[in-house]
């Protein structure tokens, strides 16, 4: 069987999930099966360099300075999977993938899984466990090839990055469908972040929409400076405006990797998880058992978030008084 994994990057850089595509497709894949990466934006050259772990490559571009928008890249995919025939498709669970992956699914009218967490190939048969209702319930699905799997981010470890083999990377030209487009890429807007790097933080508490309301957060701030760690929050609470862009973590905000990630009233939604489930403790507190977040915490505590983080404060305040 063929299958082919879409990867990602901008401005000469691979996104670092593209690593993670390709070790799905190595599980969804038995020996002897063929791993094709697919890549469309601009200035594909420096980003695909370290993708030669796939077996081949298709790089489709429209020039270094033309971005390509999920309308086009859905075409330049559609095109690659008629020509490659494959048994899967492979899209990642990203901005671009959740355009891209229902647009193929209409073209070829095959199966489409989203939110993809695990992948068993037994000989020629596939089940995947993925996500619904946000995370709360696992399904495993047997699924009819060939179909479309959206592969949540950080479900698989990254595979190694290997100098590609200039040999394997078949280019295509698409000048011609991104001008046809209906959707043009124009620009990137990237936010300031001069007020705080959360990437480089090495401890976060962040809050969720269980802090209730923008007063509450300074409860929670009182806990972070004890902690010596930043603020941070999930997109509800940046989008009712409680905390400045630059403090989101997530899918749409910062990915983070710090020392101590403390989530206080955060669910766990995948688009959290892209952002913050590499850190290296998670503690996790939710009134709610069954919320997602506890599947990558190290740690949980089902109750309030209000007397954990008063007797957690207290706790703490009274230690270093000592
Ligand atoms: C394209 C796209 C991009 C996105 N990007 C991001 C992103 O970058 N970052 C992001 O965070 N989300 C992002 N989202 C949104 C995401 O899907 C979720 O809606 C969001 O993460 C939910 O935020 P939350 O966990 O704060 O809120 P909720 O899901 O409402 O969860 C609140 C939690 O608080 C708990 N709770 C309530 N009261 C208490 C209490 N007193 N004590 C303890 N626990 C309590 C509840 O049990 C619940 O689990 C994106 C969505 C899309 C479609």
């Amino acid at each position: 069987m063929r299958i082919v994994a879409c990867t990602e990057g901008s401005f000469g850089k691979l996104e670092p999930l593209s690593l993670e595509m390709i070790t799905a497709a190595r599980a969804a894949g038995t020996a002897g099966d063929e791993v094709v990466a697919f890549f469309a934006g601009q200035d594909p050259e420096p980003a695909i360099a370290s993708l030669g772990v796939a077996d081949r490559l298709i790089a489709a571009s429209a020039g270094n300075s033309q971005l390509i928008a999920a309308d086009p890249y859905a075409r330049l995919l559609a095109d690659a999977v008629a020509a490659e025939e494959p048994g899967l498709v492979l899209v990642p669970y990203s901005a671009n993938g959740l355009d891209v992956a229902g647009d193929l699914a209409a073209r070829t009218g095959w199966p489409l899984v989203s939110y993809v967490n695990e992948i068993i190939r037994d000989d020629d048969r596939l089940t995947v466990v993925a996500q619904v209702y946000g995370g709360k319930i696992l399904a495993e699905c047997s699924v009819p090839l060939p179909a479309i799997l959206m592969i949540n981010p950080g479900a698989f470890a990254e595979a190694e990055r290997r100098d590609v083999d200039a040999s394997k990377v078949q280019h295509r030209d698409a000048a011609a469908i991104v001008a046809e487009g209906k959707v043009r890429l124009i620009g990137v807007d990237v936010p300031s972040y001069d007020s705080v790097d959360l990437t480089t933080a090495e401890r976060i508490v962040c809050v969720g929409r269980g802090i209730g309301d923008e007063a509450s957060i300074d409860i929670a701030r009182g806990l972070a400076d004890i902690l010596g760690a930043e603020i941070a929050g999930s997109r509800p609470v940046v989008d009712s405006g409680w905390l400045p862009k630059a403090r989101q973590v997530g899918k749409s905000g910062q990915k983070v990797k710090p020392k101590l990630y403390l989530a206080l009233g955060v669910s766990g939604a995948p688009e959290h998880l892209e952002g913050m489930s590499k850190s290296d403790l998670i503690i996790a507190v939710n009134t709610d058992p069954k919320a997602p977040i506890f599947n990558v915490a190290h740690f949980g505590a089902t109750c309030d978030l209000f007397d954990l983080v008063a007797n957690l404060s207290e706790r703490l305040q009274a230690a270093s008084s000592r």
